[in-house]
């Protein structure tokens, strides 16, 4: 929440002051829109301002200030972060896009840029994006251990650790057994050795399917290609 406030403070900073100082509401604004609407008083070009944007709505004994084009509730910069978090939450974190959507439905006075500020920071979100699915998930047939093995390579380019900027990764269909290996590069001869090196372990499987296509390692008739 810290860093989201400071990013978003660094933002505000950044644009002009007209536009900066009506860009959010922080609580101390909002509490002058409720006196401008319920008493009347205030500067009079503040006034302006908010009898173009605000009215002021009751529920039970609180007074709340709505949009009037929207007749959303106003959210103040101290109410952004959850209130943001809310939505991003049940839209179940899928993108930009289905989080404004959500936004404005609800409420009035979260700026886009807000919104994409907090993406920003939300770690689901990024480790999605930086960790692939490992393996496409297609039926194949598979009768025992060993019979057929996937493999794929997992790009880490993003994240590399010391020199290693992809995992090989295989996976036993049958048994849904894996192992993952670190590797500099995707070239074909690491991705060999890798390989032989399962292979002298274990032994190799009837068949090596990668996302490219087949591999066949040894003969075998008992099983039928999908
Ligand atoms: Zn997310």
């Amino acid at each position: 929440m810290e860093l989201f406030y400071s990013k978003l403070d660094k933002h505000i900073e950044s644009l002009d002051e007209k536009f900066g100082s009506k860009f959010v509401i922080k609580k101390a604004a909002y509490n002058g829109i409720i006196l401008v609407l319920k008493d009347g008083c205030g500067e009079s070009s503040f006034k302006l301002w908010v009898h173009k944007h605000f009215k002021l709505v009751t529920i039970g004994e609180l007074q709340v200030v709505y949009g009037i084009e929207s007749n959303n509730p106003v959210i103040t910069y101290e109410q952004l972060y959850v209130t943001i978090k809310e939505c991003h939450e049940r839209v179940e974190h899928h993108g930009r896009d289905k989080t404004w959507k959500e936004i404005k439905q609800q409420y009035r006075w979260i700026p886009f840029d807000v919104v994409v500020i907090f993406l920003s920071q939300c770690d689901l979100c990024w480790n999605r994006k930086a960790f692939p699915k490992p393996i496409a998930d297609k039926p194949i047939t598979s009768i025992s251990f060993l019979t057929r093995i996937q493999m794929d390579l997992i790009d880490m380019r993003s994240i590399p650790d010391g020199g290693f900027h992809w995992i090989l990764h295989t996976k036993d269909r049958f048994a849904k057994f894996s192992w993952a290996y670190a590797l500099k590069t995707k070239e074909a001869q690491p991705v060999a050795e890798k390989l032989l090196h399962q292979f002298y372990s274990f032994e190799p499987p009837r068949i090596l399917q990668s996302d490219n296509g087949k591999i066949r390692c040894k003969s075998d008739k008992t099983e039928k290609a999908p």
